[in-house]
């Protein structure tokens, strides 16, 4: 028998014949893009849904991040942090900004708002922090010392779908937050992602800077991206918003399965449920620390010889990639934290469609 290969994660899909109609529409009306009846549904309906005030469609988070920069006319410097995906970073060198790296903090991975201050100059101009995993960030600190020192603040909220702090939207924090809908994520239309911001002014200009700049037949007012989702993605949208809240529930379910089973493990532990929030349980991340009797390169091979793919996000640390490590900041000296948790993590395979056996068959292979 071939063995059942296992991914760290798996797209949810609905059954193709439920995208049919969707398909049909599109057929009927010819309309493929440019804001359409489907890219306008899914604004609306994800306003809701989320329960935020704006929302902007677009193709996908990496084009919506650079955007969002160049909506608020971010330059000079910018406090992130390393521990992310490589986008993040990235979005600030395709505008000529540069990234200046901030630890994480041990418990949540998220930047470290107490080492901020320290790294401000006459430069810095705004703080790009991650809800990574998920995890809150600490906006209360962050937007105190935002507003000390007049930074705007963007989250990069990729990992963020419907997650909530005490009742409320984590993608109402901030100046600007962003999602994506990529086929990985929890809410997936293909690619895809979004801006979410405060107020329409806001919304409208990043609605023309994401269509070349063009606001009428004959004005272009910015130089504008071509950053607008298709018919297509957002029409997929607004039928996988139908299935999301059962594929949270199952997702919940293998969440509360790992963490009882890995209970107890020396060397290994899971991040904590974050305190007074509503998760999306997008992710499974683990630590293998030094009591444990593996390396975590180890165990990560371990899983991958009995057809196991976990996935070492987020290892390389981006301080550690070519264009970056020559920063002041990229030194590993300033990162310890985030240097640790990138050689530990491992995040465990996590998808609604993955069976308890699985996870059983997985935390064995911990175990022992
Ligand atoms: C997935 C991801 C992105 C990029 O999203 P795309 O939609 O693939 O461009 C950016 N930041 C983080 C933290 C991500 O996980």
């Amino acid at each position: 028998m071939v063995e059942k290969l296992i991914h760290v994660t798996e797209p949810t899909l609905p059954p193709l014949e439920d995208f049919v109609p969707y398909l049909e529409k599109i057929w009927k009306s010819k309309v493929l893009t440019n804001g359409g009846p489907f890219h306008q549904q899914l604004e609306a309906a994800l306003c809701e849904f989320l329960e935020v005030k704006y929302i902007c469609l677009f193709a996908n988070a990496t084009i919506a991040l650079v955007t969002a920069l160049q909506s608020l006319r971010i330059t000079g410097e910018v406090i992130t942090t390393p521990y992310s995906f490589v986008a993040t970073t990235h979005s600030l060198l395709w505008n000529g900004i540069k990234p200046v790296f901030n630890d994480i903090c041990p418990h949540n991975l998220n930047l470290d708002a107490s080492k901020i201050e320290s790294l401000i100059t006459p430069q810095t101009t705004a703080i790009m922090p991650v809800h990574c995993y998920g995890t809150p960030c600490d906006v209360d600190a962050i937007q105190k010392i935002a507003d000390e020192y007049n930074l705007k603040v963007i989250y990069d909220a990729a990992h963020a779908f419907g997650v909530k702090r005490r009742q409320e939207s984590i993608l109402n924090f901030g100046d600007l937050s962003i999602l994506s809908f990529h086929a990985t994520k929890v809410f997936n239309t293909f690619e895809g992602g979004a801006i979410i911001c405060q107020d329409k002014k806001t919304k409208e200009r990043i609605d023309h800077l994401k269509n070349f700049g063009i606001i009428n037949q004959t004005q272009v007012v910015a130089p504008g991206i071509n950053g607008k989702m298709s018919e297509i993605n957002a029409a997929f949208g607004m039928l996988q918003l139908n299935g999301y809240a059962n594929a949270r529930e199952k997702r919940k379910e293998i969440d509360r399965l790992y963490r009882k089973k890995l209970e107890g493990i020396q060397g290994v532990s899971c991040l904590p449920p974050p305190c007074e929030s509503t998760p999306n349980y997008g992710y499974f991340p683990i630590l293998v620390g030094p009591q444990y009797p593996l390396r975590r390169d180890a165990l990560f091979q371990k899983l991958a010889d009995n057809h196991i793919h976990a996935r070492r996000y987020f290892y390389p640390l981006i301080s550690h990639f070519p264009m970056y490590r020559n920063l002041l900041s990229a030194a590993d000296s300033n990162l310890p934290v985030a240097v640790k948790a990138a050689n530990e993590i491992l995040c465990l395979p996590l998808y609604p469609e993955l069976l308890p056996s699985d996870v059983e068959k997985i935390t064995n292979l911990i175990i022992n």
